[in-house]
């Protein structure tokens, strides 16, 4: 059986003799993996590295643990990406979400566009709950720490702020890939909602230094976009060739 790994928004540490657990991820090893003392239970709390343990007790809403051992390994890819996603509907947002962490990205910026299928009413569940399912994804991918998710902002203010050597927007159109740069360390990639941009949003863009980019012939999902421009990004740049 594969050992379950679980997030802790806590400091850890190798000299803890008994570590009790928050009541979420206690509840969690209790009732739904139904773990019993004894088995090996892996901690990581996004501050790098990963701590090898074992449950020592199992109690009505406490789970102990007893950390024995750490691992530095971080499997961060050497190329940050910064991820510029506009904010879509909910399915769609958490695909994006939880490929974008598998596959490496270094932060994640919601950005309302023209064409968003949501209301700024609800961000803030929202938020939280995007917070939820990239720690989840990090957690099954074995990554040890979290991608940055910023507060969501204007698509105004995501290209002007944006710094990375390389600026991409994926847009469907003529323009493949040809980038000159030999090999940025940075990258900033933007995608679009199920509307797509609006011709104002590309141009906008392009005057902040952004480079449209087409993903081939066919149009992609919004939430298969990220995934495309992030694995071509790493196979090209980062940690997956
Ligand atoms: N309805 C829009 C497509 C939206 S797809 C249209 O018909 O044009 C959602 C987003 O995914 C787009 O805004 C873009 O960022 C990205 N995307 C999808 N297919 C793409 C392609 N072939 N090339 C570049 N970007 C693409």
């Amino acid at each position: 059986m594969r050992v379950p790994r679980l997030f802790i928004n806590e400091s850890l540490a190798l000299d803890t003799p008994s570590l009790a657990l928050p009541p979420t991820q206690s509840h969690y090893i209790r009732n739904v993996l139904r773990l019993r003392p004894g088995q090996a239970l892996v901690l990581f709390n996004g501050e790098g590295g990963e701590f090898h343990g074992t449950i020592t007790a199992i109690g009505r809403s406490v789970v102990t643990v007893r950390l024995e051992r750490f691992d530095e390994e971080d499997r961060e890819s050497r190329l940050r990406t910064q991820l510029g996603l506009a904010v879509t509907k909910r399915d769609a947002m958490d695909e994006a979400l939880q490929k974008a962490t598998e596959l490496g990205v270094s932060e994640i910026v919601p950005v309302i566009t023209e064409h968003n299928a949501t209301t700024t009413r609800s961000l803030d569940k929202r938020v939280q709950h995007w917070g939820g399912v990239i720690r989840s994804a990090a957690e099954q991918c074995r990554r040890n720490r979290l991608p940055h998710l910023v507060s969501v902002t204007s698509l105004t203010d995501f290209v002007t702020a944006a710094t990375a050597e390389i600026k991409l927007i994926a847009h469907p159109g003529d323009t493949p890939w040809s980038i000159k740069t030999p090999s940025p360390t940075s990258i900033s990639l933007l995608c679009g909602p199920e509307g797509g941009f609006s011709e104002q949003e590309v141009t906008q863009a392009c005057l902040a230094g952004f480079t449209p980019v087409s993903l081939g012939p066919r149009i992609l999902r919004a939430e298969t976009a990220p995934m495309v421009l992030l694995s071509l990004a790493q196979s090209r740049w980062g940690d997956l060739s």
